[in-house]
C-alpha cells in the first residue's frame, strides 16, 4: 500500500500562476498525486497517512536534470583541466573497461547524488541503457533514458548493436511503471554518426512517437567540420535528415546560426543548457537570448559528472543566471523565475512530460522537494524563488519525493543502499586505475 502524506504549516512555492507562494499552508498527497493544497486542512484526510510538520520546510516542484550520463559519476575527477577532445581521449578507453556492474552502481551513485540535491526526473543518454534503466527502476526516480548511438562510416544503421538495443529498450520499457520510465532514442552527435544514421533515427522516432536526445553544436570545431564535410551546420544536417519531425532534446547549442535558430523555432526542439560542463571543458557558453526571443524552450542539465564534476542542479541554475547577465551586461536578463522555470518546466518539456508535474497543484504527480529553512543560508526567506536560484545549494534539500514516495529524507535513502554503492564504485575505480 502506498503511503500518503500530509504536510502542515509549510511554505509552498507552487509555481502556479494563480498563487505562486503560500505560507502556513497544507499539502496532501494521495496515491502518488497531490490531492489537496490549501490554508486549512481538508475536511477529510486519506485513510492512511503520515503527517509532516512543515514549519521549517519550503516545498517546491522537483528539478529536472535534462541532460546527463549517470554512470559517468564513476569517473568524477578522472580527467580535469583539458580540452573536450583530450577529455574524450581519456574517457573513451576508460569506458571500454567498464562492466555491467560498474554501469549499474555508477548510475545508482549518480541517482543518489541527484536525489539528495532535489532532482526528481532525469534524462540519461549512455551506453548500456538497459543497466541504467534497471538503476532508475530500482531507485524510484523518474527517468527518460536512451541508448547512446554512434555509427562508424559505411555501417548499415539497422545492423548496429546500439540501434538494436535502443529499439528493444523502447519496445520493452517505454511507459514502464505508468510512465515513470520513458525511453527515447539518440544520435550521440553529428560528428560521431553518419547521414544514413540520422535518417534512420529520424524515422524510428517518428514511427515510435518518441524523442531524440543529441549533443549538438558543442564546439566551434564540430560546426566547422560539419560545414566542411556536409556543406551545412549540424542542426541543418539533422533537419534535412528529418530528425526535427520529433521532439528533440538538443544538448549544448553553443554555436548556432540564424538558420539553425529558424529550424529550432519551427520544431519541437528544446535546447538543454549545460553551463558547468561547457565552461569546465572550455567549449564556450551558449547565449540563451536568441532562443528565448524566438520562443525556443530551454531546459537545464548538469551533463555527466565526469565533466562537471557535480550533479547539483542548484549550482547549474545559479551559473545560468549569472553568466547570462554577465555576457549581456544586463542584470534583468535570465531572472530567477525564468531560470527556475527552465530547470522545471523546460526539463519536463524536453522529456515530453509537460503537465505531469511542474507545479504543485491537485491532480499533478507528487514530485516534490523540500528545502530546510532552518539553515542560515536560506534565511531570511524574503523571496522563495530568489533563495532557490541564488542562495540554495543541493545540500539544503531535506526531502525528495517522486510520485508520492519519499526517496530521500535528511541524509537517508529509502531505495538505495548508499554504503554498498560506494563500496562497489570504489572497487571499480581501483581496478580502472591499476
Ligand atoms: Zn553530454
Amino acid at each position: 500500500m502506498k503511503e500518503n502524506y500530509v504536510f502542515t504549516n509549510t511554505t509552498i512555492l507552487t509555481l502556479d500562476d494563480t498563487a505562486p507562494v503560500r505560507y502556513n499552508a497544507c499539502l496532501v498527497t494521495e496515491d502518488g498525486r497531490i490531492s489537496y493544497l490549501g490554508q486549512e486542512l481538508p475536511p477529510q484526510l486519506p485513510a492512511r497517512h503520515k503527517r509532516i510538520d512543515g514549519r521549517n520546510l519550503l516545498l517546491c516542484p522537483g528539478l529536472v536534470n535534462a541532460h546527463t550520463h549517470t554512470p559517468m559519476t564513476l569517473l568524477r575527477g578522472f580527467s580535469d583541466d583539458c580540452s573536450l577532445e583530450q577529455w574524450l581521449s581519456h574517457i573513451w578507453p576508460a569506458e571500454e573497461a567498464l562492466t555491467e556492474d560498474d554501469y549499474y552502481y555508477g548510475s545508482l551513485l549518480g541517482i543518489a547524488e541527484m536525489l539528495a540535491y532535489g532532482t526528481t526526473s532525469v534524462s540519461d543518454m549512455y551506453r548500456s541503457s538497459h543497466t541504467i534503466l534497471r538503476s532508475a527502476v530500482d531507485s524510484g526516480i523518474k527517468a527518460t533514458i536512451c541508448e547512446s548511438i554512434t555509427c562508424p562510416a559505411d555501417q548499415d544503421p539497422a545492423l548496429l548493436p546500439s540501434v538494436r538495443r535502443s529499439i528493444d529498450l523502447i519496445h520493452t520499457y517505454n511507459g514502464w511503471d505508468r510512465g515513470r520510465i520513458r525511453c527515447d532514442t539518440s544520435i550521440q552527435s553529428v560528428f560521431q554518426t553518419t547521414p544514413a544514421l540520422w535518417e534512420f533515427i529520424g524515422d524510428v522516432a517518428a514511427r515510435e512517437h518518441i524523442g531524440i536526445h543529441t549533443h549538438i553544436c558543442e564546439t566551434r570545431k564540430e560546426v566547422q567540420n560539419c560545414i566542411q564535410n556536409y556543406g551545412c551546420t549540424p542542426i541543418a544536417a539533422l533537419q534535412r535528415a528529418g530528425v526535427f519531425r520529433s521532439r528533440v532534446a538538443a544538448a549544448h547549442g553553443i554555436y548556432v546560426s540564424e538558420e539553425d535558430l529558424e529550424i529550432l523555432s519551427s520544431s519541437r526542439a528544446v535546447v538543454v543548457h549545460d553551463p558547468c560542463s561547457n565552461l569546465k571543458c572550455g567549449c564556450g557558453i551558449a547565449n540563451l537570448k536568441p532562443f528565448i526571443q524566438r520562443g525556443i524552450p530551454v531546459a537545464l542539465g548538469t551533463d555527466g559528472v565526469c565533466s562537471n564534476n557535480s550533479g547539483d542542479m542548484f549550482e547549474t541554475m545559479k551559473f545560468t543566471a549569472l553568466i547570462q547577465k554577465g555576457i549581456h551586461e544586463d542584470p534583468t536578463f535570465a531572472d530567477a523565475g525564468q531560470v527556475l522555470s527552465m530547470a522545471v518546466q523546460g526539463g519536463l518539456l524536453s522529456q515530453g512530460r509537460e503537465g505531469e508535474s511542474g507545479i504543485l497543484a491537485p491532480g499533478r504527480d507528487a514530485d516534490i522537494i523540500a528545502l530546510d529553512l532552518s539553515h542560515p543560508g536560506l534565511s531570511p526567506l524574503t523571496s522563495p524563488v530568489s533563495n532557490l536560484v541564488y542562495a540554495a545549494h543541493g545540500n539544503h534539500v531535506a526531502m525528495t519525493m517522486v510520485r508520492g514516495n519519499i526517496l530521500y529524507y535528511k541524509g537517508e535513502y529509502m531505495t538505495i543502499d548508499l554504503e554498498k554503492v560506494k563500496y562497489e564504485v570504489k572497487k571499480c575505480m581501483e581496478r580502472l586505475l591499476l
